[in-house]
């Protein structure tokens, strides 16, 4: 498996991303919103794009289909119940589904509502493995709920299937947003020296060759995998005085997403 990250440089800090078999060069592409950038860079490769994944229905994850569908007839796949909402998909697929690209590449979709209700991330059986998450997971941070989410069913989603990926699996979001989710984790949690150093080191990377970080990594930085840190809970009650002295995770996941929601 190749993994190609398109950095789109919009406003919106979008990642797009080819995955191809290095066998055949066919290729997927994920949320290729600049379909521009993404046919370039399979020009480049000598890859085909024959199918299109998108991870959720928001506009600037589809906005590139119709333009890539045009030039290259891939397929459109995205989340079974994302049809009335994404137009012209040839696949839905639900948890456990695998998309196969080429002859040497299997990708596993993770049902993972929260951000959306019709999200999918996906998963490389690979020997390192590899998470495609959309907008559920970011870099040291997790996915808003604003537009058609739920935080709980968010919540739900990090503890029954994020907390238990490996720690060595790399991850790919769908937007570049490290440093400003690592000043927010400093803000929950000042002593976190990992989050401290990561900030220092990677404050002026280009976004055209990002951190691609680990899930350790996430687990070490990302305050939303923190959620029984006393730095966090004793900084979470400060700011909600009436939380028990023993909070739920749920309650402390719930309430660092409504902090993060106006912070
Ligand atoms: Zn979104
Ligand atoms: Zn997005």
């Amino acid at each position: 498996m190749i993994v190609e990250q398109v950095w789109t440089g919009n406003s919106f800090r979008n990642f797009n991303y080819l995955i191809a078999c290095p066998e055949t060069g066919d290729a997927l592409a994920i949320d290729p919103l600049d379909y521009n950038k993404c046919l370039g860079a399979a020009k480049v490769k000598g890859w085909t794009i024959t199918q299109i994944l998108n991870t959720h229905e928001h506009g600037d994850h589809t906005g590139g289909n119709k333009a890539m569908v045009k030039a290259t007839g891939a397929k459109l796949i995205a989340h079974a119940n994302a049809g009335n909402r994404i137009p012209n998909m040839d696949r839905g697929v639900g948890a456990g589904d695998v998309i196969k690209v080429g002859s040497s590449v299997e990708l596993e979709c993770l049902d993972t509502p929260g951000h959306t209700m019709s999200h999918i991330c996906l998963l490389s059986h690979t020997d390192q493995p590899a998470l495609f998450s959309g907008d559920t997971l970011f870099n040291a941070g997790a996915g808003n709920c604003h537009n058609g989410g739920h935080p709980s069913e968010l919540y739900d989603t990090f503890t029954n299937q994020l907390e238990k990926l490996g720690d060595d699996t790399l991850l790919y979001p769908g937007h570049e947003y490290l440093i400003n989710n690592l000043k927010f984790t400093l803000d929950r949690e000042p002593d976190n020296a990992t989050a401290k150093d990561m900030l220092a080191r990677y404050e002026s990377q280009d976004p055209e060759n990002a951190l691609v970080t680990t899930l350790a990594q996430e687990r070490d930085v990302n305050v939303f995998f923190r959620l029984q840190n006393p730095s966090v809970v004793a900084r979470i009650k400060e700011s909600f005085p009436d939380m028990e002295d023993d909070p739920d995770p749920r309650e402390v996941f719930l309430k660092l997403r409504e902090l993060r929601n106006s912070w």
